[in-house]
């Protein structure tokens, strides 16, 4: 084994830098998990436990409560010529950080670590207790998830009473996320030569009422803790048929609903098997959402301190992120970082180096109350 590498703490550019510039794409992990383990080892306040390759540090001040600050290391593959090493352009408050992982999502990373190392030496005693949670395996399909495993393996190393995930929000506060939910919705009929189709039973004619029901579906806009989250319900795919000249016997319309936290799991699917009354319907995918959470306290506080700092209101998320795992966990949680998220995985990803201290101030002050 290689020693760690030596991660620059002082500056939150070179620290990000030096953190995009160890490649993590998912699998490969280790080096920035063994370099991210020494710098938090080094750090005298700071309790860290090793997992995989996801790195956990808390400090245990005895505070009567506690704040997760979570981030994933790996990154999705790198482009053909190779977005790294990093590069550093643009003058001023205009510079930017270009190159795989600068937006997702490790400025977050960067801003969390300069944080871990800054919060609970003299001087910057923060208010609640605070666990760093750095994980692996977020790009890749769940059952992977380097989170979920510490969920499984040290549930008692995610304990908290709010988590803040950072995500590339732009700055923003993005609270909690919508569920999603895959159903195939199957119709049957009799298989015939079409030379005598009537003798069969056309199954995919037999769709026409599923698309018809899908296309006149108003999907409801829902209020859940003051943000307005918006549903969707879409036929994502069809299929059926198998040759030329034969009545297909069966069609199967995939059908992905996305559903505001105002809904359980179970509520959603519920939703569907009513809709779709009268024909087969089978769960294929499914991911509980979140509730935002913004009316527990120490949210508040932490709206209140970033919103001093930035002026933008609390957004809904669209999509699912591990801010769901959390609430899982019974921990309500938000995405809050640097980055523009629609650079996420883009081929020019990059990041406007100003937001990081954006939200590391934020977060400080938040934290701090300085
Ligand atoms: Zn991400």
């Amino acid at each position: 084994m290689t020693d760690p590498a030596t991660l620059p703490s002082s500056d939150l550019v070179d620290l990000l830098a030096a953190i995009c510039d160890i490649e993590s794409v998912s699998g490969d992990e280790a080096a920035l998990a063994d370099a991210v383990e020494a710098l938090l080892g080094d750090q005298p306040h700071l309790e860290v436990h090793r997992d995989g390759d996801a790195v956990v540090a808390r400090t245990t001040l005895g505070r009567d409560r506690r704040v997760v600050l979570a981030g994933h290391l790996d990154t999705v593959p790198l482009t053909d010529p190779p977005n790294l090493p990093t590069r550093l352009a643009g003058e001023g408050d205009d510079r930017e950080l270009w190159g795989r992982g600068t937006v997702d999502m490790k400025a977050g990373v960067a801003v969390m670590l300069a944080l871990a190392v800054e919060l609970g030496r003299p001087g910057a005693a923060p208010v609640a207790d605070l666990t760093y949670v750095f994980y692996d395996h977020e790009e890749v399909e769940e059952s992977k998830s380097g989170l979920k495993r510490l969920a499984r393996n040290r549930p008692d190393l995610l304990a908290g009473d709010f988590a803040v995930l950072g995500e590339p929000t732009s700055a923003d506060i993005e609270g909690g996320c919508q569920g999603t939910i895959r159903v195939d919705v199957t119709t049957r009929g009799v298989a015939a030569h079409s030379a005598r189709s009537w003798r069969g039973e056309n199954a995919i004619h037999g769709a026409a009422p599923i698309l018809t029901l899908l296309s006149g579906y108003e999907a409801v806009q829902v209020e859940v803790d003051g943000l307005l989250y918006r549903e969707g319900l879409n036929a994502v795919g069809i299929r059926g048929g198998i040759a030329g000249n034969v009545v297909p016997d069966a069609c199967t319309v995939t059908v992905n609903y996305r559903f505001a936290p105002s809904r359980t799991l179970a509520e959603a699917e519920q939703h569907l098997r009513e809709l779709f009354d009268g024909y087969e319907v089978v769960v294929t995918d499914a991911s509980p959402a979140a509730r935002p959470g913004l009316d527990d306290p120490l949210a508040a506080e932490f709206v209140a301190a970033v919103l001093d700092r930035t002026g933008g209101a609390p957004k809904p998320k669209y999509g699912w992120t591990d801010v769901a795992r959390f609430a899982e966990l019974g921990i309500p949680a938000v995405n809050f970082g640097p980055g523009d998220a629609l650079l996420a995985h883009a081929d020019d990803e990059r990041v406007r180096v100003a937001e990081l201290g954006v939200c590391r101030d934020a977060l400080r002050a938040w934290l701090v109350g300085a």
